[in-house]
């Protein structure tokens, strides 16, 4: 169990410097309700404008919303170190088009998903599905125009950033600002039902070295409309904010674009809700529209998950130990238990032990 232990550990040292490097971060504004069905600054304009209010997802919101804001520093991350050597990202011209193909595989270590029982994340989303690769094949234009009026965002991917990952838009699959509510890895990523990965925010793992050192942010990514996606950073360094951006979270200046400096249209990750855009300012070909029919997040149950004794190995290995420790069949525990968050009292009861026994083994496991 000292795997466990240390991956614990880790966990918390990661909680910690992610807070010391976030300190100018503090609350933002909670996107929840800034939804609607024309482009309008701060708000997500919608193609999907009714959602199923039992939808799973996260179940629980923990105390890093307050009221209408939320800290993403003391929401709890999904654990984990796992590395994608089969990740696979190409970029290329054909005449007048860029064609990107992924399997949605990222270049950079996620958090171990499903999310195991023993990971504090489990007790707010029991995100049950695994990360599993897709095929990722998108035509754009290399020099997109704007189109007559702004349109509307689908659920599902929206663009696709460098690191090889599908971008979806700010929303869960309740409606709700997904980034605020959902419990994700530390590159801000999780997968959905179909096992894709991906974005609902600026992801920490989205290279942007020019942002970083004071300028104009690098590009991390391209809408699927063809227009690039660049890091929170606008000219001469500005964090930007939805101030400063039009109604489908971009603006036009002066960038590198394809490798020459040009006026161009582009968007902006900001680090507040809608996060990456609003609406679409270019065409989207219907093509592009189902480059990968993502299904929205959730629901999930919200009272763990099926067929599954116990989540990932580790979690397994603890109830082993707690079984034995106390003498009783590990299915027996395992039910007694339930999803987390774990009832101690209950399952005592359940076993006909004391509380404190229960505790007591649960402890000697861990350690
Ligand atoms: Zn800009
Ligand atoms: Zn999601």
């Amino acid at each position: 169990m000292k795997k466990s232990f240390l991956s614990c550990f880790a966990f918390f040292i990661m909680l910690c410097t992610n807070v010391a490097a976030h300190d100018d971060g503090g609350y933002l504004p909670l996107g929840d309700g800034h939804i609607s069905t024309s482009p309008k600054v701060g708000y997500i304009y919608s193609c999907q404008t009714h959602f199923s209010q039992n939808a799973g997802g996260a179940f629980k919101s923990g105390d890093w919303i307050s009221g209408d804001k939320w800290n993403p520093n003391a929401k709890p991350k999904v654990q984990g170190n796992v590395t994608w050597p089969n990740h696979f990202f190409t970029i290329s011209t054909e005449g007048n088009k860029r064609i990107v193909t992924s399997n949605d595989l990222p270049d950079h270590p996620t958090g171990i998903f499903p999310i195991g029982y023993s990971d504090p994340a489990y007790s707010f989303d029991q995100n049950p599905n695994s990360i599993i690769k897709q095929s990722i094949a998108l035509t754009m234009d290399l020099n997109p125009k704007l189109a007559d009026k702004p349109s509307c965002l689908p659920m599902g991917m929206i663009g696709i950033a460098l690191t090889g990952i599908a971008i979806f838009n700010g929303l869960d699959g309740m409606g709700r600002d997904a980034a605020a509510h959902e419990i994700q890895d530390s590159c801000n990523g999780h997968p959905e039902k179909n096992g894709a990965y991906h974005y609902h925010n600026l992801s920490p793992c989205m290279k942007d070295k020019s942002g970083k050192q004071g300028k104009h942010s690098d590009l991390v990514g391209y809408a699927s409309d063809g227009f690039g996606i660049y890091g929170q950073f606008g000219e001469n360094g500005k964090s930007l904010t939805n101030k400063d951006l039009d109604v489908c979270h971009g603006h036009t200046h002066l960038i590198s674009w394809n490798g020459v400096p040009q006026e161009i249209y582009h968007y902006h990750v900001t680090k507040e809700y809608p996060y990456t855009l609003s609406c679409f300012r270019g065409k989207v070909s219907q093509k592009m529209k189902s480059a990968m029919p993502a299904k929205e997040d959730g629901p999930w149950p919200p009272n763990g998950r099926s067929g599954d004794s116990g989540g990932r190995e580790e979690d397994r290995k603890i109830m082993e130990k707690v079984a034995q420790e106390l003498n009783i069949n590990f299915e027996d525990l395992r039910q007694a238990m339930g999803p987390p968050p774990p009832d101690f009292a209950g399952a005592a009861k359940k076993l006909g032990i004391s509380e404190q026994k229960l505790h007591e083994a649960f402890r000697k496991a861990h350690n």
